[in-house]
C-alpha cells in the first residue's frame, strides 16, 4: 500500500527552518522600517541573494520537490517573516513564472538570470498583465502587440497596472492581445529587454498594505522588441491562433475562455501559502498576548471568549494549509483539479488571513490598533490575498463553474 503521511521529511525540515532563521533574524527586524519607507527593500533583497535564497535555482529546487510541498512551505515561511519584502523577494518568480511555462529553453537561459541578477547587482522583474478595464476581467485587454514583418520586430502599445516591480524590472514580461477575436486565446507573452525605449512606469501607488513592495503602471508606447522576444516563437503562436480560431468557431467563447481560466487555477495555491504565513504570524502574536496580559486580575486567554477565538484561528489555519498542500500535491502529481483545488485552497486561506489577522488586533486591544506591534501591519498586509491572483468573487465563480459545468455569472 502507497504510503501516506502528513510529516514532512528530513530535507524539507532543513530548509524550512533554513527559511524561517532568515525570516526572523533577517526579514522581521527590517519589516517596519521598509513598510513605512514604502520602497523595494534592495538590501534585504541582497542579503536573500547572498544565502541563497533569491534565485531561479532555489526555487527550481522546490517546485520540483516530487510531494509538491516545496513552494507552498516556502512560501509559508518567508511571509510569517512580512508579506511586503516576502512578496519583493518573490515578487520576480512571477515574470520568471510565465517565461518558464511559455519561452523555448533559449528563452529561459537568456532571461531568467537577467531578471535576478546575482548578490552584487540584484535585478527584478515584472509580469504585467492587469489594464484598468481589464482586471478581473482578463478578456477585455486592450495591450496590443503587432507584428512587423520587415523588421521582424513586435510593437506594444497599451498600459498596464498593479504591476509588482513595474517599472523598476530589468525584465518585463508583458501580456498583449494579438488576436482581438478569439478572447483570451489570442493574447501572447513578451520580454521586454533591459533599457528598450517606450517602456516607462507611470504612477506608483501608495498602498493599504504590502507596502515594502513596489506596485506601479507601466506604460508602453511604440514599445519595439525583437521577434525572439515573443515568448515560445511565432511558428507555436501561429500554431495555437489557429487552433483556438477553429474551437472559437466550433463550440463558443465560453470554452475558449474556460480554458485560460484552469490554467490560472495551478498558480493560485502559491497565494494561499502566503496568506497562511501571515495569518500564522498574526496568530502566533495574539497567542503570546492572551497568554501575558492580565485583566481583572488574570491573563486574558483565561476568558473563552478570548480562548475560543484563538481555538478558532488555530484550526482555520490549520485547515487553510491542509488546502493549499492538497492542491499543490494534486498539482506535483498531475492531478486535474477536477473540483477547482487550486481556487479552493486560495479561497479559503485568504479570507482565513484576513479574519484571523483582524482577530489578532482585537485581541491585542489597543496595542493592536498601533504600529508599535506588527499584527496591525499583518492585518493591513492580509487584505491583498482576496485580491490579487483571482479576488474571492473570482474564486468562488470557478468552483461554482467547475462544480456545476454551468456558465454562472
Ligand atoms: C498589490 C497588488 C499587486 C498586484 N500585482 C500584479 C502583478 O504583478 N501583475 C498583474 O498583472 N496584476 C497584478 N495585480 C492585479 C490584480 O490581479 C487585480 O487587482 C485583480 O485581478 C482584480 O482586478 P481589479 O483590481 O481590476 O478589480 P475588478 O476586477 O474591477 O473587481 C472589483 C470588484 O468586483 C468584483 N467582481 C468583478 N467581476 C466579478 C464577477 N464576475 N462576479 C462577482 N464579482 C466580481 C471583484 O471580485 C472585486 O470585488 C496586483 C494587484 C495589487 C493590488
Amino acid at each position: 500500500m502507497a504510503e501516506f503521511t502528513f510529516e514532512l521529511n528530513d530535507d524539507q525540515k532543513q530548509v524550512r527552518d533554513w527559511l524561517n532563521g532568515f525570516a526572523k533574524d533577517v526579514m522581521r527586524p527590517a519589516a517596519a522600517e521598509w513598510d513605512e519607507r514604502e520602497e523595494t527593500p534592495w538590501p534585504v533583497i541582497q542579503e536573500a541573494a547572498k544565502v541563497g535564497i533569491y534565485s531561479l535555482d532555489f526555487y527550481a529546487q522546490q517546485f520540483f520537490d516530487p510531494t509538491g510541498l516545496g513552494i507552498p512551505m516556502a512560501l509559508e515561511e518567508l511571509f510569517w517573516g512580512d508579506a511586503g519584502i516576502g512578496l519583493s523577494i518573490v515578487g520576480t518568480g512571477l515574470a520568471a513564472v510565465g517565461v518558464l511555462a511559455n519561452g523555448t529553453e533559449e528563452q529561459i537561459g537568456t532571461w531568467i538570470p537577467q531578471m535576478y541578477g546575482d548578490a552584487d547587482d540584484v535585478k527584478v522583474a515584472a509580469f504585467c498583465s492587469s489594464e484598468p478595464d481589464a482586471g478581473s476581467d482578463v478578456g477585455a485587454m486592450r495591450t496590443r502587440a503587432v507584428y512587423d514583418e520587415a523588421k521582424d520586430e513586435w510593437v506594444l502599445n497599451g498600459t498596464k497596472t498593479w504591476a509588482t516591480n513595474g517599472g523598476i524590472a530589468n525584465v518585463h514580461v508583458v501580456v498583449a492581445v494579438v488576436d482581438a477575436e478569439i478572447g483570451s486565446k489570442g493574447h501572447a507573452s513578451f520580454i521586454v529587454p533591459p533599457n528598450t525605449p517606450g517602456l516607462s512606469q507611470g504612477q506608483k501607488f501608495k498602498k493599504h498594505g504590502i507596502r515594502a513592495s513596489h506596485t506601479a503602471e507601466v506604460v508602453l508606447e511604440n514599445v519595439r522588441v525583437p521577434g525572439h522576444c515573443l515568448l515560445g516563437g511565432k511558428d507555436k503562436l501561429d500554431e495555437r491562433l489557429a487552433r483556438a480560431r477553429e474551437r472559437a468557431a466550433t463550440s463558443g467563447g465560453e470554452r475558449v475562455k474556460n480554458a485560460a481560466m484552469a490554467t490560472f487555477e495551478a498558480s493560485r495555491p502559491a497565494v494561499g501559502a502566503m496568506a497562511v504565513g501571515t495569518a500564522r504570524a498574526a496568530y502566533e502574536v495574539a497567542l503570546d498576548y492572551a497568554k501575558t496580559r492580565s485583566q481583572f486580575g488574570r491573563p486574558i486567554i483565561d476568558n473563552q471568549g478570548i480562548a475560543f477565538q484563538l481555538a478558532d484561528m488555530r484550526t482555520q489555519i490549520d485547515a487553510a494549509r491542509l488546502l493549499v498542500w492538497r492542491a499543490s500535491w494534486m498539482a506535483a502529481a498531475g492531478k486535474p483539479f477536477d473540483s477547482a483545488e487550486g481556487s479552493m485552497s486560495k479561497l479559503y486561506a485568504s479570507e482565513t488571513a484576513k479574519k484571523v489577522t483582524a482577530q489578532a488586533v482585537q485581541i491585542l486591544g489597543g496595542n493592536g490598533y498601533t504600529r508599535e506591534y506588527p499584527v496591525e501591519r499583518m492585518h493591513r498586509d492580509a487584505a491583498i490575498y482576496t485580491i490579487f491572483e483571482g479576488t474571492s468573487e473570482i474564486q468562488r465563480l470557478v468552483i461554482a463553474r467547475t462544480l456545476s459545468g454551468m456558465p454562472i455569472r
